[in-house]
């Protein structure tokens, strides 16, 4: 087939981009490079099954393909508050972007949606059946509202257009090629740790998140591409629910670092629990994570050693 995947030169794309290319598929990655990195996909570019285009999904674009992975959009918190209304925008026009495509070309579309949708639940564990307690005006509200949109149009486009349309709400997920910058919790202690800097712990780190390692997203992500006649939205999660601060002694133990925690400010709207539900998941897809906390983190270390002694 030949497959697109926008954001294809992110942290998750680029694994997206890898394995779609080593089940023999042509893939074409796009992506505007503004929290990727070619470094991601460089081990590609003389695959004649891959073509990248540098291109910024707000705006349309013409090509022919079998299947979409829409993945354009800034993921951490700190890339997309730097420039909210090119978040929004994004998500949005993006998604019309691709649904656009798909509808032309008769292309199956996948959406990339967010745990971010539930906001900071009243519910636990988060089931697709809930709705969510967004905070519409707040700092986080372009991300989590534009990607309740994009799923919005997606569902739309469906009954209206007869779309063929996949939505998947990923919660926190973390691994190699994620970037030094990126912000998000696990690459942050890991590189502070492995400096035996200060780990940043925000607010007294009593709250939580479940973290999946990037190899059982991508598993279930391809088992959800394939499956017949189910559309979502479907949570691609691991259930096993940590504390930051239990993060945080985790990351430390694992890396044998000095580091000490330091407490700061709380980020406003910082959801306080989050635990994905994956009933649906396990019986839609038959599919659940395997790769429990610890064995992600060992897997995920080297790439952060590697990346900060090639950046000295
Ligand atoms: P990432 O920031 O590493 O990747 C996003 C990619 O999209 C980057 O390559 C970036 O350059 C590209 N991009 C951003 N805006 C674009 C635009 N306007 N046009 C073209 N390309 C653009 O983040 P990630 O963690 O790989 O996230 C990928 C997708 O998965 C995102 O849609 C994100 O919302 C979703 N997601 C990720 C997580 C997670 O924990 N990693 C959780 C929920 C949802
Ligand atoms: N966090 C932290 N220190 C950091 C980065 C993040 O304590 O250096 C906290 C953040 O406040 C949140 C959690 O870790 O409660 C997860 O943050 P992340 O940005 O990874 O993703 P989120 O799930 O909030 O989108």
């Amino acid at each position: 087939m030949r497959i697109l995947v926008t954001g294809g030169a992110g942290f998750i794309g680029s694994h997206l981009c890898e394995k779609l290319i080593n089940q023999g598929h042509d893939v074409i990655c796009m992506d505007n490079f503004f929290t990727g990195s070619k470094d991601n996909i460089r081990h590609l570019m003389d695959n004649w099954n891959f073509e990248l285009i540098r291109h910024d999904v707000t705006q349309s674009y013409l090509l022919e393909v079998d299947q979409i992975y829409h993945f354009a959009c800034p993921a951490s918190p700190i890339h997309y508050q730097y420039n909210p209304v090119k978040t929004i925008k994004t998500s949005v026009l993006g998604t019309i972007h691709m649904l656009g495509m798909a509808k032309r070309v008769r292309a199956r579309l996948m959406l990339a949606s967010t745990s971010e949708v539930y906001g900071d639940p009243n519910i636990h564990p988060q089931p697709e059946t809930y709705w969510g307690n967004v905070n519409p005006i707040g700092i986080r509200s372009c991300y989590d509202e534009g990607k309740r949109v994009a799923e919005t149009l997606m569902m739309d486009y469906h009954r209206q257009n007869k779309v063929d349309i996949k939505i998947i709400r990923i919660f926190n997920t973390y691994g190699p090629r994620m970037a030094l910058n990126d912000g998000r919790v696990v690459s942050n202690f890991i590189v502070q740790a492995l400096q035996n800097k200060n780990i940043t712990v925000y607010g007294e780190g009593q709250q939580t998140r479940s973290f999946q390692y990037v190899d059982d997203l991508l598993n279930g992500v391809f088992k959800m591409m394939q499956k017949e006649a189910f559309i979502g939205p479907v949570n691609l999660g691991n259930p096993n629910e940590f504390t930051i601060r239990a993060l945080a002694e985790k990351v430390i133990d694992l890396t044998g670092s000095k580091s000490k925690l330091v407490y700061q400010d709380l980020p406003s709207d910082d959801p306080a629990q989050r635990q994905p539900d994956i009933a649906l998941a396990r019986q839609q897809l038959d599919w659940e994570p395997i790769i429990q906390l610890e064995d992600g983190l060992r897997k995920t270390i080297p790439y952060f050693e590697e990346k900060l002694r090639r950046n000295m």
